[in-house]
């Protein structure tokens, strides 16, 4: 048996990692802080495809709720082989209209729910001397997008603690790699205005937005042995966005 956790999966990028990973064999702990309705749909579809796992609430910018979670997983499964750090929140405010709420809250989950995550994934994968962490960030880290510096900025620190962390924990046998996708058609983007949506569009060398499963399907190959040589890496998945 093999265990994957990927946080924030009741729905968009999250859910196609988890349910890719349930497909490649992974037991997939589906983590959300509010949908629990989307993600029992999750776990149900995972079931129904023949595959397992379970339900975990927590919101991964608490940490005594991250270590409930774990404590959990680990109660249930005994062991975390895969953790996708994916949970995170997009709030777009210009500098001089930036709340202190908005600063705190992107904060506190877009990089300290990573931290605390992967602490907790840590511990278990030590004992087996093995582990993969692949944290999800944003082409946003690479390419300036206006009213996204709060979350750009977070993006940033992921990929940073990306390659410090890869560093630290290689000796250990666990690597660490980020994601950073462009516009992928999830909720985030449908609450774009159907201006903006034109514009980006129009940035996209290869002339689409993604789709979840362009994400997902380089999650299932960063997890697999064919990458077992790559640590500290972030991967742009962009359709050309940043070129
Ligand atoms: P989404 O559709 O808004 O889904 C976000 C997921 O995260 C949901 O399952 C949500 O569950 C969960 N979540 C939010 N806050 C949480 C918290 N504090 N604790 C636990 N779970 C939490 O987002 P998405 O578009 O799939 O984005 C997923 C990741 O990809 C994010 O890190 C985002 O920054 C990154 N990304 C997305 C895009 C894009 O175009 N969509 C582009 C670049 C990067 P609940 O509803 O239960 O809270």
């Amino acid at each position: 048996m093999k265990v994957a956790v990927v946080t924030g999966a009741s729905r968009g990028i999250g859910r196609a990692c988890a349910e890719r990973l349930a497909d490649d064999g992974y037991t997939v702990v589906i983590n959300y802080s509010h949908s629990e309705e989307q993600a029992q749909t999750v776990l149900d579809g995972i079931c129904e495809r023949g595959g397992s796992g379970m339900l975990c609430r927590a919101d991964v910018s608490n940490p005594d709720e991250v270590k409930k979670m774990f404590r959990k997983i680990a109660a249930e499964y005994g062991q975390i082989d895969v953790l996708v750090n994916n949970a995170g929140i997009v709030k777009d405010e210009f500098l001089l209209m930036l709340s202190s709420e908005t600063l705190d809250r992107c904060l506190d989950v877009n990089i300290k729910g990573y931290f605390y995550c992967a602490q907790q994934a840590v511990l278990k994968m030590f004992r087996k001397k093995s582990g993969v962490i692949i944290n999800m960030s944003s082409v946003s880290s690479k390419t300036a997008i206006a009213g996204q510096s709060v979350y750009s900025a977070t993006k940033g620190a992921v990929n940073s603690m990306t390659q410090t962390m890869a560093k630290e924990l290689a000796p250990y046998g666990i690597r660490v790699n980020a994601v950073a996708p462009g516009f992928i058609e999830t909720e985030m983007i449908d609450a774009l205005p159907p201006e903006k949506r034109e514009e980006y569009l129009k940035a996209i060398p290869l002339g689409r937005f993604g789709n979840v499963e362009d994400i997902a399907s380089v999650v299932s190959m960063l997890c697999s042995d064919s990458c077992k040589y790559m640590t500290g890496q972030t991967l742009v998945l962009d359709g050309g966005l940043s070129l």
